[in-house]
């Protein structure tokens, strides 16, 4: 299983979490849960719904009854809410695959989405069985072969807002699992990427991080950047490392396209890093350090104007 966390931010509650990969809680924890499937109509297709546990007996047997459809299900204890989400999740979804895959019709899921919508953090540190977190979202998913077998995304519903603040970025970690079938991106392009469907605000927050971070000469050196491996532990590398990738993501974007950065993560995982770097930028290892002082601007996929 691969979990990736959505880095805390709006409001930062405790510590943040560390990336964590294998295990089974969120797999025990998915199947103690009674699914309430429902269509959804306004053009849209329409996606599973679900109750938190306890759950009518009828809504346990609509939920073997055929008419959940859609790439989502969404776990909320407000039907609304979760209609509403699930209508995002469709269009954001396509969003995502149509500006990183160049799929401007992805074909349908046949294993859905798991959205759990958690009304607090202690809800969602509890799902998650672990330690208490800060993080915002978390992203679960399994594979089969080269075949994705299980998605599944928790997120934080506790401010005021329709969508949850972390779901398009855990969204986009679930999209490009679809790409990436036989390893994940490297870590700082699977964030970097991801942080670009962040609200504006967010972005911002990070990049203060990132400035904050080369002023107290705390951030890595590109090489070290693209080696990572795991998340940093320690919250204020976490920090810098979320707002370090964001800003060279957005720097070599900016520079061709989200195409073209897809492709270049395709050869960097066949040919290395030096080869792909050259190949599609022209660029060495060296020279990407100028990401740190031609920092491109937050709207880079000109995702930030879109209707929340
Ligand atoms: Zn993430």
């Amino acid at each position: 299983m691969h979990r990736v966390p959505n880095p805390p931010k709006l409001p930062v509650i405790g510590d943040p979490v560390a990336q964590s990969r294998g295990g089974s809680k969120i797999r025990s924890s998915a199947a103690a849960c009674v699914l309430l499937a429902a269509s959804f109509a306004a053009g849209l297709p329409s996606a599973g719904m679900a109750a938190e546990v306890p759950a009518p007996r009828s809504a346990i047997e609509q939920s073997n009854d055929g008419r959940c459809s859609g790439n989502f299900t969404v776990v909320c204890a407000d039907t609304d809410r979760g209609r509403e989400i699930a209508a995002h999740a469709e269009a954001m979804r396509r969003e995502a695959f149509a500006t990183l895959l160049a799929e401007e019709h992805p074909r349908p899921w046949v294993v859905r989405c798991e959205i759990r919508v958690h009304a607090s953090a202690e809800a969602f540190t509890a799902a998650l069985g672990g330690p208490p977190v800060s993080a915002r979202g978390a992203t679960s998913i399994e594979f089969m072969g080269d075949t994705v077998a299980l998605r599944r995304i928790d997120v934080v519903d506790d401010v005021d807002a329709t969508i949850p603040d972390a779901l398009d970025h855990e969204l986009v970690h679930v999209v490009l699992a679809d790409h990436f079938v036989t390893a994940p991106p490297p870590r700082w392009a699977d964030e970097g990427l991801a942080l670009l469907f962040d609200p504006p605000a967010k972005q911002r927050s990070h990049e203060a991080d990132f400035v904050a971070a080369r002023r107290r000469g705390l951030t890595w050196s590109a090489a070290e950047l693209v080696a990572l491996e795991e998340y940093p532990v320690d919250s204020l590398r976490q920090e810098v490392f979320y707002g370090q990738s964001a800003a060279l993501v957005r720097w070599l974007v900016a520079r061709r396209d989200a195409a073209t950065f897809i492709r270049f993560l395709d050869d960097e995982a066949s040919e290395g890093i030096a080869t792909a770097l050259a190949r599609h930028y022209d660029l060495s290892l060296d020279s990407i350090a100028s990401a740190w002082k031609e920092v491109a601007p937050i709207n880079t996929l000109g995702l930030a104007d879109r209707r929340r």
